[in-house]
């Protein structure tokens, strides 16, 4: 089934990760795609047959020109994927003013500039259900993460905002919803491996912090964010949807791995 028919589809931090897997996905459900990215992203949409538009998301004017420019080459929008984001390590005290504002930028702000540009956009739309968000927020966005302050701060502010924008656009038939991912394997989570300075393998910090006992993966990740952007979702909105391996439902697999499970 080609539950993305003819949508057309803006995603953001499209070209590397979660992004490019879920232009993918979304290609593969029938949709007409815009990718918008900071880096050079021609060679996907190509492959796609998207558009390719660049920009950086902590640049309001600049994401104002991305909708407008998915609205002139297609005539609307259907689907927005707030995607786009970017990792620093460091503890809170050591934080740079520097680094944790340009985290917050394009982390929170530019999710908040997404989210003005599109709905605008989509409230031009006709019928009952005129378009559908997914933000991707992060299992930091929901539960503490020591390192990531700044970016703890962002993705809480993210999921917040999702249900702010869903009750204020719920009446216009619009939905908003976000997902919250566990340590999923693209480049952003290579700097878990950095961060330990090399000690600990991205596979060893997948298989400890998830109950599952191993790295998500981005098309796992893909296929729920087609899920939430389709109609098949359609009675769901201001959702923070884990897709963690269990990480927020409690302590890690580890803790359990004893138990003796014939009674
Ligand atoms: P990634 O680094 O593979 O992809 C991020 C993309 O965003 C890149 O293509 C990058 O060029 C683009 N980008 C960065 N800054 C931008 C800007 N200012 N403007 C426009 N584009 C910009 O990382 P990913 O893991 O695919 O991350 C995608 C989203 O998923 C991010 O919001 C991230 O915070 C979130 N996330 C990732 C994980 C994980 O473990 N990988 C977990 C939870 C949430």
């Amino acid at each position: 089934m080609n539950s993305l028919q003819d949508k057309v589809t803006l995603i953001t931090g499209a070209v590397s990760g979660i992004g490019e897997a879920s232009a993918r996905c979304m290609k593969e459900a029938g949709a007409r795609l815009a990718l918008a990215d900071i880096q050079d992203g021609s060679e996907l949409a190509a492959e796609l047959d998207a558009i390719f538009i660049e920009v950086d998301v902590a640049d309001h004017e600049a994401v104002e020109a991305m909708v407008a420019r998915t609205v002139e080459h297609y005539g609307r929008l259907d689907v927005f994927v707030n995607n786009a984001g970017i990792e620093i390590h460091s503890p809170l005290v050591a934080t740079t003013p520097e680094d944790h504002c340009r985290l917050i930028d394009v982390n929170l702000n530019g999710v908040y500039y997404g989210l003005q540009s599109a709905i605008r956009a989509m409230i031009n739309n006709e019928g009952p259900d005129r378009g559908a968000i997914v933000n991707t927020a992060s299992v930091a966005g929901l539960i503490g993460a020591p390192g990531l302050s700044s970016y703890n701060a962002a993705k809480g502010g993210v999921v917040l905002l999702t249900k702010n924008a869903a009750l204020e656009v719920a009446a216009f038939g619009i939905r908003v919803n976000a997902v919250c991912p566990g340590i999923i394997r693209t480049p952003m989570a290579e700097g878990f491996e950095a961060m330990s300075g090399g000690m600990i393998s991205l596979e060893e910090v997948g298989k400890t912090a998830h109950p599952m006992g191993r790295l998500g993966e981005a098309a796992e990740v893909a296929k729920l964010i087609c899920f939430l952007a389709s109609d098949d979702a359609s009675f769901i909105t201001g959702a923070a949807v884990p897709i963690d391996g269990g990480m927020t439902a409690g302590p890690s697999a580890g803790d359990f791995a004893n138990l003796d499970m014939n009674g």
